[in-house]
């Protein structure tokens, strides 16, 4: 039908017949999950930040924060390279940042470097939100599966760090499970990317972010612990839809015990040699789901990031994470599942 449709369009135009209606019929099929990346296309990478660009910027913030970001190392990963953190504020409570566990999951390590540089500066805003926070930035959490652009790690058997606080297979996890413990969060946030735009469910709608209240069943986290995930979930599909049609879904319901998440609210494991955690501290613990990569959209990327992490910081930081109203969150729709161009 399109074809036919697309034909008779040229065939007017060959005729010399008026071409007011030939955008209309000449339009490619509409394609709800797209732009689709294909096979053989070329993804160019240079816009996006690498290991070298978090190691430069994380040196000219802590240069030029006036002592309040401290940027160290974890330890080493599989190939060597300096597992990078930054710690600003000196607050009460302490909030994790992790971007980039995933290493083709591209747009989180800027869009957190954003919002440290943010929280470096001299403004009322910042200093405010240092007083009350401790925060712990990690801008590339598998440096070498990002160079590589890949997921998992480098090393032969591939593993998916986001699958090894259980088996601690990879030194990557056991250094962050090493920070996460001495560090202690309350709050947890983990940025990612899901595959190329699915729908919202029932709706022709693209879905550009999916909020990830839950990587364990709520039945094994406490009370608190769901509660708090549900706060910190509303307030940034809160701030989302301040900002624009996002149209958020929920991640599917997911029960997956050895994601780093996941430990942290359970606690329990620990790499050889360690005492596992039985009293987590980690009482909030959530992530984000951004549309893939779009090279004409890095900045809109980063801003689905940057937009609800912002926002939820500042919840952290003023306390509204306790009293804040999620009585939206079992309303909100899931994604239509598939791959891109199929739906
Ligand atoms: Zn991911």
């Amino acid at each position: 039908m399109q074809r036919a449709l697309a034909l008779s369009a040229a065939a007017a135009v060959l005729a010399g017949l008026s071409t007011t209606v030939v955008p209309a019929v000449a339009d490619p099929p509409h394609n709800p999950g797209g732009p689709c990346l294909q096979d053989n296309q070329n993804v160019s990478r240079a816009s996006v930040a690498g290991y070298d660009d978090v190691v430069q910027a994380l040196d000219r913030i802590e240069r030029t924060s006036g002592g309040v970001v401290e940027v160290d190392s974890a330890g080493t990963s599989g190939e060597g390279r300096d597992l990078l953190y930054a710690t600003v504020g000196d607050g009460p409570a302490t909030f994790w940042l992790q971007a980039r566990i995933h290493g083709n999951e591209l747009h989180s390590t800027e869009a957190v470097l954003q919002v440290l540089d943010r929280m470096a500066s001299t403004s009322p805003w910042a200093q405010n939100l240092r007083d009350r926070l401790t925060v712990v930035v990690i801008p590339m959490y598998n440096p070498d599966g990002a160079e590589a652009n890949i997921r998992q790690s480098t090393t032969p058997n591939r593993i998916d760090l986001n699958r090894d606080w259980e088996n601690f297979a990879q030194q990557e996890s056991v250094a962050f499970w090493k920070l996460w413990r001495n560090t202690a969060p309350t709050y947890a946030l983990d940025l990612h990317h899901m595959s190329e735009a699915p729908r919202v469910e029932g709706t022709d709608d693209l879905n550009q972010f999916q909020i990830g209240a839950r990587s364990i069943d709520p039945a094994r986290m406490t009370e608190q612990q769901w509660a708090t995930n549900r706060a910190m979930a509303m307030v940034s599909v809160d701030a989302l839809e301040s900002f624009g049609p996002v149209n958020v879904a929920k991640y599917p319901d997911i029960d997956i015990t050895n994601a780093a998440l996941s430990r942290m609210l359970l606690g329990g494991t620990a790499p050889a040699g360690e005492q596992p955690v039985t009293d987590p501290p980690t009482q909030g613990a959530i992530f984000y789901e951004v549309r893939s990569v779009g090279q004409k959209s890095n900045g809109q990327l980063e801003n689905l990031f940057r937009i609800p992490t912002t926002a939820v910081l500042e919840a952290a930081a003023s306390g509204q994470l306790a009293s804040y109203d999620s009585s939206g969150y079992a309303a909100l729709p899931f994604a239509d599942s598939g791959q891109c161009g199929e739906m």
